[in-house]
């Protein structure tokens, strides 16, 4: 069992995808254990990215996570991580393989859509950073 974060961008959410991307998980085996919709601020985007605080899109990618709602996420199952990774597909998707989340629903390397942690520690953080241990429970 592991846990990864999940988020629905705001072009996704904009687009009024919410359902068919939480079905993907679903159908794929991973389970919510815990969702919010929010509005990040600048500076809580920032934050969040804050491991690409030095990349050149790091200014226009906390613009863009701010602008809108964007929902939250805790998923869970076995190999969580990189299962959800598979399913989002690549960055870019242009790159992305065919069935894939991106693939089906980013407009562009930066308004891809979704995230989703990539490694153990970044999810700790990650999920630390939007739910209390409360609302893991
Ligand atoms: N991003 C961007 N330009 C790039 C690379 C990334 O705007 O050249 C954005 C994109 O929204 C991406 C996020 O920054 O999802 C984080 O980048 P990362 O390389 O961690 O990609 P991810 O893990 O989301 O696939
Ligand atoms: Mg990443």
């Amino acid at each position: 069992m592991e846990r990864t974060l999940s988020i629905i961008k705001p072009d996704a959410v904009k687009k009024n995808v919410i359902g068919e991307i939480i079905s993907r998980f679903e159908k794929n085996g991973l389970r919510i254990a815990a969702m919010k919709k929010i509005w990040m601020t600048k500076e809580e985007a920032k934050g969040f990215y804050i491991v690409h605080k030095e990349r050149p899109f790091y200014d226009d990618l906390t613009d863009f996570m701010s602008e809108g709602p964007i929902v939250v996420m805790v998923l869970e199952g076995k190999g969580a991580i990189a299962k959800n990774r598979e399913i989002m597909g690549a960055t870019n998707p242009a790159n992305a393989a065919p069935g894939t989340i991106r693939k089906d629903f980013a407009e562009n390397i930066e308004r891809n859509a979704v995230h989703g942690s990539d490694a153990p520690e970044t999810a700790a953080f990650e999920i630390a950073y939007f739910f209390s241990a409360l609302e893991l429970l």
